[in-house]
């Protein structure tokens, strides 16, 4: 095992590239860590926000990944990882809610160095085979379906509901495909026709923002803009004892009047990191369609540039191919 690694490295607002990293050493004992070396990333909404300051994280970049694990039971197969690490030992842990520990690191994220690297260490418990049908491509994207497949998991939303998504983004299309495999009838709600074509061509509506009449009809709105003015929006949308699910996070403060969220009676909820299993199943059966969200690929060395480029140009998933062997 080689002692450096090449890393995607966070500091500040500086990004970049060393080839000098320490390869991190897996944590022995109750929470036991396996290194996983990485074959594939995927840059993400977060991965901009932290950039920008969001959680102050310092350290290796990257969230979404696919590798080999080097020990454990899981050891020689491929493998992805749920983000949260979790003490299960604390109150929260034990009353079923590990995602929210308040001792968590969260891989990438916060305090725990993530997969933009030759390695990554992740608690043994974290970890999920992938199975042969799935390709490396196709599982890079385990974790942001995860998300969108927690909002069936929080039971807010039912097969008759009208849903529109607002964002037509990575997570705004991975939402609109597991809300209309639910059964849901779905309008996605963008500003970008390319990505709506995609979205189209799945067999799902799509309006564009400018045009879209806003009329109060969805019984749930879910926001994927990333955007501080989503929630305004949503409030045109949503129809009266709806449902707004919030899924993106914006660094720094917003301000809006409160005063249409009790008129109308308007339920607003968080959703953040949801269950690898149920999308692993999803990818699996092709329920979920994420190929035509791969829009470009990096190597490592360049994954500064695959973070740029994400960042500046109208693109769904960037890719970081990290193993060619
Ligand atoms: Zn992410
Ligand atoms: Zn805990």
């Amino acid at each position: 095992m080689p002692a450096e690694m090449r890393a995607i490295h966070l500091s500040g607002k500086t990004v970049e590239l060393r080839s000098d990293h320490p390869v991190p050493r897996p944590k022995v004992g109750p929470e036991s860590e396996v290194l996983v070396k990485v074959i594939r990333a995927g840059v993400c909404e977060t991965d901009l926000q932290l950039i920008q300051g969001y959680m102050g994280f310092e350290g290796v970049l990257g969230h979404e990944f696919v590798g080999i694990a080097q020990s454990g039971p899981l050891r020689g197969e491929r493998v992805v990882g749920e983000i949260n690490c979790s003490c299960f030992q604390c109150g929260t842990c034990r009353s079923g809610l590990p995602t929210h520990c308040p001792n968590r690191t969260v891989l990438g994220i916060l305090g725990h160095d993530g997969a933009f690297a030759d390695f990554i260490s992740v608690p043994q418990k974290n970890l999920h085979r992938v199975p042969e049908a799935l390709s490396t491509d196709v599982a890079v994207f385990v974790e942001p379906v995860a998300a969108a497949y927690q909002i069936l998991r929080q039971q807010l939303v039912e097969k008759h509901h009208r849903a529109a998504v607002l964002g037509d983004g990575r997570l705004g299309n991975l939402c609109a495909q597991v809300l209309a495999d639910f059964g849901c009838e779905v309008l996605v709600v963008g500003k970008h026709e390319n990505k709506l074509q995609i979205l189209r061509d799945l067999g799902i509506e799509t309006g564009l923002l400018n045009e879209v009449t806003p009329a109060r009809k969805f019984d749930v709105v879910v926001d994927c803009t990333g955007s501080a003015s989503g929630l305004l929006t949503a409030l045109q949308f949503v129809k009266p004892w709806g449902t707004i699910i919030l899924k993106t996070t914006v660094s720094g403060e917003q301000t809006m009047a409160f005063a249409p969220i009790v008129i109308d009676e308007v339920r607003v909820i968080g959703s953040r990191c949801g269950p690898f299993s149920d999308a692993i199943a999803g990818l699996e059966a092709g329920r979920i369609q994420v190929e035509p969200l791969i829009s470009g690929r990096f190597p490592l060395d360049k994954g500064v540039e695959a973070i740029h480029h994400t960042a500046q140009n109208p693109v769904l998933k960037i890719l970081i191919d990290i193993d060619h062997s």
